[in-house]
């Protein structure tokens, strides 16, 4: 079997219904169709080829065409292609996984629980916020506290849970027991003079204000990404979490870090907890465990929850909740991989150098631009917001497609992007070097002149 390459992407456009992908935007463009990677790099089936800033979903965090990470998937698929962890039913690599994991925890961790998804990992973290006060008697404790703008996942609890309106009303998802509350997007949100601060008390009063009102005891969980992504790239403002976690605390509601994204490395810490020093109760992760290599989540659950479900046990009797691919061994060989190559690579300090040189080589590339309203992030996760008027923050009009219009003339010099509307976004493998983050900012900048000459 060899594909047709002259006819891909018709072939494509008639047989494949692709995610996030507007139907329209498809049958007009074609389809970019890639076909191999190597270090930051992507190469189309044209032999067209990218820097890939986006690290494919913001999960290639090693880089592509890895042969340590190849090799161990191939040696365990050799050794033992599938078995499940159903009915007390193991595999030696998951293990080993879940021991080198919970290792790595940014607090001490009693469980590790696998998936194969970012969406199934929050969907397993509500279903054991249910159980957990279920078993300590308190069932009423469900609603789920998500923010605007957050991303979460894009099965039917997690895709209400996403505080993306785009995400719900074509569905006309069941909101369920999901509340939304503001988002920390302080270059938008905050009133004009307030400072990061005031302005993180300010979403703190607001999320007290919500929780009296459902009543707390009402609340299980409060989810947060510790910098949103696919939202709009926010970090939080200056004291974010410091005010909000007491009120979490006060009225024994769990904080749940989505570090879907921000897990193992990206923002410079091993995980965002770290970076805003908190200290969750349940983690989501997925993408970078495995650096993209295998599908993989990884949920991990504090000592406060499992001693709850530990002690309860005999009464609870099977936990009825799993994936056919919780704790693949293909997939734990991947990360057991990819976690030692975190370690032994220090990836972790040069996310830190090449943050603090992408930020400061953007800001003097466009900083100034007419149309560069904010530049924003942490680590390797890169925030460009666009606008028509920089003083009145007056945003572009919408039918223009601003965002889209960079992305594609980004693509055309031969670097992926990704555009959140009008703000595109960066995250690129964590390998990469200065001469690449002066490649990926020289040609953003160009890209962005193209479409708004200075
Ligand atoms: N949480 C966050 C923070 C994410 O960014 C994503 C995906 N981008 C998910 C959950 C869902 O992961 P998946 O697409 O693997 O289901």
């Amino acid at each position: 079997m060899t594909l047709d390459i002259q006819r891909a992407g018709t072939i494509d456009q008639q047989s494949l219904f692709h995610p996030f992908t507007a139907i329209t935007d498809l049958m007009a463009d074609g389809p970019t169709i890639m076909a191999t990677g190597k270090g930051v790099r992507i190469t189309d089936i044209h032999g067209q080829e990218y820097l890939d800033g986006m690290a494919g979903l913001w999960c290639v965090n090693l880089g592509y065409g890895r042969e340590e990470i190849s090799a161990a998937m191939d040696a365990q698929s050799r050794r033992l292609s599938f078995f499940h962890a159903f009915n007390g039913m193991s595999i030696d690599v998951a293990v080993e996984c879940a021991e080198e994991l919970l290792k790595r925890a940014p607090v001490p961790m009693s469980r590790v629980f696998f998936g194969a998804s970012g969406s199934d990992g929050n969907e397993t973290q509500a279903k054991l916020i249910w159980y957990y006060n279920q078993l300590r008697g308190k069932p009423e404790k469900k609603k789920l506290i998500c923010r605007w703008n957050s991303y979460h996942g894009s099965a039917v609890l997690t895709a209400s849970m996403t505080g993306l309106p785009g995400m719900h009303s074509p569905f006309l998802l069941p909101m369920g027991p999901i509340v939304h509350t503001s988002a920390p997007y302080y270059y938008r949100k905050a009133p004009e003079g307030m400072s990061e601060r005031e302005f993180s008390r300010h979403l703190a009063k607001e999320l007290e204000e919500l929780i009296e009102r459902e009543g707390a005891d009402t609340i299980g969980a409060f989810f947060a990404e510790a910098v949103m992504g696919a939202g709009g790239l926010i970090p939080p403002p200056e004291g974010y979490f410091e005010e909000i976690v007491p009120i979490l605390r006060r009225h024994d509601i769990l904080l749940v870090m989505d570090e879907v994204v921000s897990g193992y490395g990206r923002l410079g810490t091993y995980w965002g907890a770290q970076m805003y020093n908190v200290e969750p109760d349940l983690i989501t992760s997925a993408k970078g465990v495995t650096s993209g290599y295998f599908p993989m989540s990884a949920c991990f659950i504090s000592p406060k929850v499992w001693d709850v479900i530990e002690s309860n046990a005999a009464a609870a009797g099977l936990f009825g909740h799993g994936f056919t691919y919780s704790a693949h061994p293909v997939g734990a060989a991947a990360a057991l991989a990819s976690l030692r190559l975190i370690d032994e690579e220090n990836i972790l300090a040069n996310v830190q150098q090449q943050s603090d040189y992408l930020f400061a080589q953007m800001r003097a590339a466009i900083g100034d631009h007419r149309a560069v309203g904010d530049i924003r992030g942490k680590g390797l996760m890169v925030g460009i917001e666009l606008v028509k008027d920089r003083a009145t923050k007056e945003t572009l009009p919408m039918a223009d497609r601003t965002g889209r219009q960079v992305l594609k003339a980004a693509a055309a010099r031969g670097l992926i992007t990704r555009a959140l509307g009008d703000t595109l976004v960066f995250a690129p493998p964590l390998v990469i070097n200065r001469a690449e983050v002066d490649e990926l900012v020289d040609k953003f900048a160009a890209a962005v002149n193209d479409v708004l000459p200075a």
